[in-house]
C-alpha cells in the first residue's frame, strides 16, 4: 500500500490531459485512483490485476464477499469482460450508457474473482464522466471501483471528501469538484427473468422498465426493508452510508402527513429535541411549527429540498449525513420520502443508514 499521494486538481468537463496520463500511469502499474464519476467519488484499480484489487479492500476495510463494479469506457471493453449480453441489457445499455445504470451480465475468465467474491457474473458500467471515461480510455484497462469510502460509511461527493475519508492512502486523487447525482448507480441484474432491481439508484425503475417494455422484480431487499441472509447482491448485507450520530428514521408513507409528523414529534420528545432533523422541506416546517407552538425547536435543521423534488435530496444526502457528524449531535431524525422515481433510492440509503425506524 502507497501512503501519500498526488492530488490532482481536474476540470471535470475539459479534463486536463497531462494529470489524467499521471493517474493512468498509476492503474497501470497497479496502484489506485480515487476520480469523480457522475454518481460518487470511484475507488479505481486495474480490473484484471488481482493484487491491485485486493488493494481496494484493504483501503476500504472492504469484506471480501462484497462484489465490485468494473467502469468501462466504450463497447469493445464490455465484449473483453462480458461473456453474453442479453437482448434485456443491450436495451438498457443503448438507452442509458454512459450513464448511472450498473448491469449485472455472466463474466467472461479474465475478470478476477477478487473483483466478483467469486461469482460468475460481473456488474458493468459506463460512466457518464470525461474524467472517468478518460481515465479508463488512457489506462486502456477496465476499472473496477467501489466508492471512495471506508466501507460502510456515507459516499464521496466531493474531491476533499475522500481526502479527508482515506487519508491519501491511494496513489492519486483526481479532485473533479462536487459530483452530479450523489448517490451511487442504479444495478440491474440482467442475468435473471424478469430482471431484478439490485440496488435503485438515480435512473429510475419506471424508466428502466419502460425501456424493457417488462417489469422489473422490485424487492423488499432492494428497497432496503429486509436484509436477507443469502441476498440476490452479496453487499446487500451490510449496513452501509451510516454516519456515527445515532440516525431515527421515520419510515411512515409521506402522504400521512399526521402520522409522519406525530412520530417525528414523539421521537424528538423522548431526544428532549435535543437531535438534527432532516427531511423534505414542507415536512420539516410542519415539525418545526408543531415544535415552535409548545416553545421547542431542534437542535439544528437541514432541509433536503421540497418533497416533490427527489433529485435534489439525493445530491445533498451524504452531505448531510456527513453535516451531521461534523455538528456533533446526539441523534437525528430524518423524515421520509415518496418512494418513486430517484425518491426509491434516497429511502433505501436512508433506511441503511438509519441505526433505527419507526413506523407509525
Ligand atoms: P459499491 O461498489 O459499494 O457501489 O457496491 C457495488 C455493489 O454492486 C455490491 O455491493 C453488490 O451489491 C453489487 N454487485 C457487484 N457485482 C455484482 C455481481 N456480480 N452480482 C450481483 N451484485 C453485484
Ligand atoms: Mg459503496
Amino acid at each position: 500500500m502507497s501512503w501519500g499521494c498526488r492530488i490532482l486538481k481536474v476540470d471535470p468537463e475539459r479534463p486536463d490531459e497531462a494529470s489524467l496520463r499521471v493517474a493512468a500511469e498509476a492503474i497501470r502499474r497497479g496502484g489506485l485512483v480515487a476520480f469523480p464519476t457522475e454518481t460518487v467519488y470511484g475507488l479505481g484499480a486495474d480490473a484484471l490485476n488481482p493484487r491491485a484489487v485486493k488493494k481496494i479492500f484493504e483501503v476500504k476495510g472492504r469484506p471480501p464477499d462484497n462484489p465490485l463494479i468494473v467502469h468501462i469506457s466504450d463497447w469493445e471493453m464490455l465484449g473483453r469482460i462480458a461473456d453474453e449480453v442479453p437482448k434485456a441489457a443491450l436495451k438498457l445499455a443503448r438507452k442509458f450508457w454512459p450513464g448511472p445504470l450498473t448491469l449485472v451480465l455472466k463474466r467472461k475468465k479474465v475478470i478476477p474473482d477478487e473483483v466478483t467474491a467469486g461469482l460468475p457474473t460481473v456488474a458493468v458500467r459506463m460512466p457518464a464522466h470525461e474524467v472517468a471515461l478518460k481515465l479508463i480510455r488512457l489506462s486502456d484497462t477496465p476499472i473496477a471501483a467501489p466508492s471512495a469510502n471506508p466501507s460502510g460509511r456515507p459516499s464521496p461527493t466531493t474531491g476533499s471528501h475522500v481526502l479527508r475519508d482515506l487519508d491519501c492512502k491511494v496513489d492519486v486523487i483526481l479532485d473533479g469538484g462536487e459530483t452530479y447525482f450523489g448517490l451511487e448507480s442504479t444495478i440491474i441484474d440482467v442475468t435473471r427473468n424478469p430482471p431484478v432491481l439490485l440496488r435503485p439508484g438515480p435512473i429510475a425503475v419506471e424508466d428502466v422498465e419502460k425501456a424493457l417494455g417488462e417489469r422489473v422484480m422490485v424487492t423488499d431487499e432492494s428497497r432496503g426493508l429486509s436484509h436477507a441472509e443469502r441476498p440476490l447482491a452479496p453487499g446487500m448485507k451490510y449496513r452501509h452510508y451510516a454516519p456515527d450520530t445515532p440516525v431515527v428514521l421515520v419510515d411512515v408513507n409521506p402522504s400521512d402527513i399526521v402520522t409522519v409528523v406525530e412520530s417525528a414529534v414523539r421521537e424528538l420528545n423522548k431526544l428532549d429535541w435535543k437531535a438534527g432533523l432532516v427531511g423534505s422541506t414542507n415536512l420539516i416546517w410542519l415539525v418545526v411549527g408543531y415544535g415552535l407552538r409548545k416553545g421547542r425547536m431542534p437542535l439544528k435543521i437541514y432541509d433536503l429540498g421540497r418533497g416533490e423534488k427527489p433529485h435534489v435530496a439525493a445530491r445533498r444526502l451524504y452531505h448531510v449525513l456527513r453535516k451531521i457528524d461534523e455538528h456533533s449531535l446526539p441523534a437525528a431524525v430524518v423524515l421520509p420520502f415518496p418512494e418513486e422515481g430517484i425518491g426509491l433510492a434516497v429511502m433505501n440509503r436512508l433506511r441503511k443508514a438509519a441505526s433505527r425506524r419507526v413506523s407509525g
